[in-house]
């Protein structure tokens, strides 16, 4: 099936940026939230990167009037039912999920691919949501979504040859980089990720080194652009405590258990950026 009309569910942090690199690449979009304030927010958004980007000259503004144009918002799932691809980019529930999965496959037509970005949650399990689980897949773009290039590609079990062909050849046309991925906990990404934040928190708890020092070591030793106490504040302290028990509950190891000084912050609510502090401050202005 050609791939003209594109569904993105949720438009939030993630489902905003996926629905704008959809338009700019020319498919029509159907943005749908439960939340009128977050389709505000995120089309908002949307509008103010692509400006941004015709500042730079990266974009005409003819390109920007398109890629807009391509975008319809809605507050109801039912608007998703002609959708060729759908992509789930809601809050990280199972439950939400499960629900989601059900309606759009008694939604949309038998051929229509349904993809979740979700960071940790199977695949597998989503997709028995559905009595198509051969058209289910991972589809986990990477924050700010207009601007990081990969896509882990995540295969369920039943995930068939032919839906990976043709969210890998989407994926390039979006000029992303596609990465496959079995359906594992965590994935490639947030299982490679989230232990070496965790054990930086150790790091901090043990007193091996100060904070900042903990990231210079990460950041001039290793080439990383961020530490990786600065890049929990930005993922979040909450996501990134969710993660490691995912982790742990997935492979039944203890060698990814949460560091207690991370559940100890997450329960004072110290989240990161979005709380205002983390394993830092950021004073509001
Ligand atoms: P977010 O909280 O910014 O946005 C979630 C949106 O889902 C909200 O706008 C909310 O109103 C909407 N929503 C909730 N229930 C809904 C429903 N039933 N129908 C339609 N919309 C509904 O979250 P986010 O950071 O954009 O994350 C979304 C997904 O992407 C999660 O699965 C997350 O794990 C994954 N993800 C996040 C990041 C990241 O860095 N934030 C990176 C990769 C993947």
């Amino acid at each position: 099936m050609d791939i003209a009309h594109v569904a993105v569910v949720g438009a939030g942090t993630m489902g905003n940026g996926i629905a704008q690199v959809f338009a700019q690449a020319g498919y029509t979009v159907t943005m749908v939230d439960v939340a009128q304030a977050q389709i505000d927010r995120g089309l908002a958004n949307i509008q103010k990167n692509l400006a941004r980007s015709v500042e730079k000259g990266r974009i005409t503004a003819e390109d920007k009037d398109a890629a807009l144009g391509r975008i319809t918002a809605s507050l109801s799932l039912d608007d998703a039912a002609t959708a060729n691809l759908v992509v789930e980019a809601v809050v990280e529930d199972s439950r939400v999920k499960a629900e989601i999965f059900k309606h759009l496959d008694t939604l949309c037509h038998d051929e229509t691919i349904l993809a979740s970005n979700t960071s940790s949650i199977s695949i597998t399990a989503i997709a028995a949501n559905t009595r198509r689980p051969e058209k289910v897949i991972g589809m986990h773009f990477f924050n700010p979504v207009p601007v990081m290039k990969l896509v882990e590609i995540v295969r369920g079990l039943a995930t068939e040859d032919s839906t990976f062909k043709a969210v890998v050849e989407l994926a390039e046309k979006l000029g992303k980089t596609p990465v496959e991925v079995n359906d594992y906990p965590g994935f490639v990404s947030n299982r490679l990720l989230m232990p070496m934040i965790n054990e930086a928190a150790y790091a901090l708890m043990e007193g091996v080194a100060t904070r900042e020092a903990i990231d210079t070591v990460m950041k001039l030793g290793m080439n990383h652009p961020m530490g990786p106490l600065e890049l929990a504040d930005l993922i979040g302290l909450d996501t990134c405590l969710h993660i490691m028990e995912v982790l742990q509950e997935g492979f039944a190891d203890s060698k990814y258990r949460p560091c207690p000084l991370l559940r100890k912050m997450v329960a004072a609510g110290y989240l990161g950026m979005k709380t205002g502090k983390g394993f830092y401050e950021y004073p509001r202005t």
